[in-house]
């Protein structure tokens, strides 16, 4: 269902309209009262009354995430901190964490948002929501169980981890659908796999899964194992949380972004100039419609392309694709910029694998090594007859194969270890990390 169809579906003509005028706006509150923002316009020279159109966007400042730490914690805000409904902040681990604030209408703002995510992902009132993602100061959690109380969800509010007893919730309340990260989708499937639960035995129907990158191999696995249909939520604290974009169940195929409430822009992060819709850059947005924290043009690192097709759904939202890498988790080794994305889309269809895999960059002197970990899947063990030491003919074979399959789309050699099913770590809640570049260390 479409939780707010006269926004969603809007003509683009008139969101268009919508936008200018809320963008007009927000400029204009930021310059009256963030005297950060003020002096960053004064110094581009562009004054509020410039914005004539939405082309006049170009025409602002970019703001960036050192800019939350230079004014750290409440130097961006437009309000007293006593305004403030709510502050929450990123878990901050290259020093002090990114912290946003939300007045009440903001949560109001956020709640709606959320809810147009839960609705577009196959929610209907009534259903049970297992809100796995994790409560605090992180925005997953909170975001999802205020969106899902205003579209008259029945939230179980059980946060991130604890397999053990997110299986027996499952099983007990009957959840028909489920916020996670995609990881740890995988996670419960495996420990529903390993206690003989067969996907479909349980309501569980749709899960709304994002909060880190994850790819269409992880997709297939998560939907067959869990029986589910998994979409994509995508969303970012400076921004407002989750809730920035979510894919529909109708195509499942790019997120549409709010665009009544953020105004979103692709830009190649060199030149700092927008790209052609269907082009890859990095992902710029504005806030147009939040009070005590309006970003102009926050450039959040993420890299992925805008869609504007229209959708079967009917919304008319612009869909943005996959987060195919940030410009700072950019590896570069021996030179080559690689994506650890990459990898998995190097991977995706080679029939032995499992979506799992590891990527470790280390320097011998002053040569970068790359080294590749991947599990094969229960199939490929089953095929070998039950066991794994890795010597064996076929294991070899398929060694090589994804050496050349890496070799070809990054460009340079990587070292491949193939390790048998469950070796490789796993998201115990929250976001996975799967890149250790030792190089730093
Ligand atoms: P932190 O920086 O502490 O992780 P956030 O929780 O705000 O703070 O994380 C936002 C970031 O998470 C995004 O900029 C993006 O890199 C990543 N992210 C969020 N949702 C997705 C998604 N669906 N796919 C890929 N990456 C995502
Ligand atoms: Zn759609």
């Amino acid at each position: 269902m479409i939780w707010a169809p006269e926004m969603e579906t809007m003509p683009r003509k008139e969101l268009q309209l919508l936008q200018l005028r809320r963008l007009q706006q927000v400029v204009q509150r930021a310059y009256e009262r963030v005297p950060f923002t003020r002096q960053r316009l004064d110094q581009a020279g562009v004054r509020p009354e410039h914005i004539k159109t939405l082309d006049d966007l170009g025409r602002l400042p970019f703001t960036r995430k050192s800019d939350f730490r230079d004014t750290y914690p409440f130097g961006l805000l437009t309000v007293p901190a006593s305004q403030l409904a709510r502050i929450h902040a990123s878990s901050g681990t290259t020093g002090k964490p990114t912290v946003v604030g939300y007045t009440s209408s903001d949560l109001r703002v956020w709640a709606e948002v959320c809810a147009r995510c839960l609705a577009s992902s196959g929610a209907q009132p009534g259903d049970v929501f297992q809100n796995a993602y994790g409560y605090g100061l992180f925005t997953g959690g909170l975001g999802m169980h205020y969106g899902a109380e205003l579209m008259g969800l029945v939230v179980v509010p059980v946060s991130g981890g604890n397999t053990e007893r997110q299986i027996m919730l499952l099983q007990d309340f009957g959840a028909k659908i489920i916020a996670c990260t995609p990881s740890y989708a995988l996670t419960l499937a495996e420990a529903l796999d390993a206690r003989g639960i067969r996907p479909g035995s349980l309501p569980l129907r749709y899960g709304v899964l994002g909060a880190e990158p994850w790819t269409e191999a992880m997709r297939d696995e998560i939907e067959r194992k869990l029986g589910i249909t998994a979409v994509n939520i995508y969303g970012l604290s400076e921004v407002i949380g989750p809730g920035v974009s979510n894919e529909c169940i109708e195509e499942q195929n790019g997120a549409h972004i709010f665009e009544d409430h953020f105004l979103a822009e692709v830009i190649n992060p060199r030149t700092e100039k927008a790209v052609e819709f269907g082009e890859v850059g990095e992902l710029v947005f504005t806030t147009l419609t939040k009070e005590a924290l309006p970003v102009i043009r926050y450039c959040t690192g993420d890299i992925a392309s805008l869609d504007p097709n229209p959708c079967r759904c009917g919304r008319t939202f612009v869909r943005m694709s996959r987060i195919m890498g940030r410009t700072d988790d950019m590896l570069i080794i021996r030179g080559v910029n690689v994506y650890p994305t990459q990898v998995e889309a190097a991977l995706v269809g080679v029939a032995e694998l499992s979506p799992h895999y590891q990527l470790v960059v280390t320097r011998q002197r002053t040569l970068d090594e790359l080294d590749v970990s991947i599990e094969v899947n229960e199939g490929f063990t089953k095929h070998l007859g039950g066991t794994f030491t890795g010597e064996e003919a076929e294991v070899q074979e398929l060694t090589t194969r994804c050496q050349q399959k890496l070799l070809g789309v990054l460009g340079i050699t990587a070292r491949v270890t193939l390790v048998p099913p469950g070796k490789l770590p796993r998201s115990e809640g929250g976001k996975l990390r799967r890149v250790v570049d030792q190089r730093k260390l």
